[in-house]
């Protein structure tokens, strides 16, 4: 049987297509979440990808902050749902995952089952989410990636105390103008994303094994600094921002079952 899982964000779109809930035929992406041609894109591309088409798809779920408008799907499940099932699947030790997207950032407990027994989540301030990084790295003029990578390499993190997007923009720019190593800077960046959502785990309460999932996951400089203010290792997958996508295609085979 295959299913199709798809997760139109708030800033991108991912499709996944399985096979009896497992095997992975195609997984796709595409820049734009809810609103922009990237739903259709991300469709596209991982029919292609798969050599199949809709008609051969059993069941079709949608989740993400778009889910409600998805005509070529059959039912909506939550985001938390998707991700805790894309999680366990890749990381069946899990009991924490710490989901950072375009626009929020969510922390699911699971049990041994990979079931969800709590979640936490930050949906009204940009601080603590990929937005934040989108924002600065376009202050810096460099991409998310080497945002990440120069966080990584930095010997220390400059401080960026101010809890507040747009505050954070004014005194990022005043650090530039100042002579701070972009590096440094890049470090500060990403530990006030992870300090931000480590208040969020705390608050929920951090069991290991901890993951990440969402966009944010492929920044290792919000890894290492979510790492060390936890004080756990965090795991991350190549896939992370493909969780929810994948999830919503497990959802789909264990409903057409
Ligand atoms: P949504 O599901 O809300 O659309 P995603 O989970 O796809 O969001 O995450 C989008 C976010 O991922 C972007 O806001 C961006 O900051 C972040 N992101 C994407 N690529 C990278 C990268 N290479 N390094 C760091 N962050 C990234």
């Amino acid at each position: 049987m295959y299913t199709l899982g798809i997760d139109i964000g708030s800033t991108t779109s991912k499709c996944a297509v399985l096979r009896d809930g497992g095997e992975r035929l195609a997984v796709s992406l595409a820049l734009g979440g809810i609103g922009t041609k990237g739903p259709a894109a991300a469709l596209e591309s991982v029919l292609r990808g798969a050599g199949l088409s809709m008609k051969d798809m059993a069941v079709v779920a949608a989740t993400g902050y778009g889910r409600t408008r998805c005509d070529a799907a059959d039912m909506e499940v939550s985001e938390l749902t998707c991700h805790a099932l894309g999680a366990y699947a890749a990381f069946p030790q899990v009991r924490t995952v710490v989901d950072i997207g375009g626009q929020d950032a969510k922390v699911i407990s699971l049990d041994g089952e990979g079931r969800m027994r709590g979640f936490t989540m930050n949906d009204k301030c940009a601080a603590g989410t990929g937005r934040f990084l989108d924002v600065m790295a376009s202050v810096l003029q460099i991409s998310l990636d080497e945002l990440g990578q120069r966080a990584a390499r930095a010997k220390s993190a400059a401080a960026v105390s101010s809890t507040c997007t747009v505050f954070a923009e004014s005194e990022v720019i005043s650090l530039l103008a100042g002579g701070v190593d972009m590096d440094e800077l890049a470090a500060g960046i990403c530990a006030s994303v992870a300090g931000r959502v480590s208040a969020l785990v705390k608050r929920q309460g951090v069991v290991p094994a901890v993951c990440m999932s969402g966009g944010v996951a492929r920044n290792e400089g919000v890894r290492a600094a979510l790492s060390q203010a936890l004080g756990e290792p965090v795991l991350v997958s190549p896939d992370g921002q493909l969780f929810g996508a994948v999830g919503a295609a497990i959802y789909a085979y264990r409903k057409g079952k």
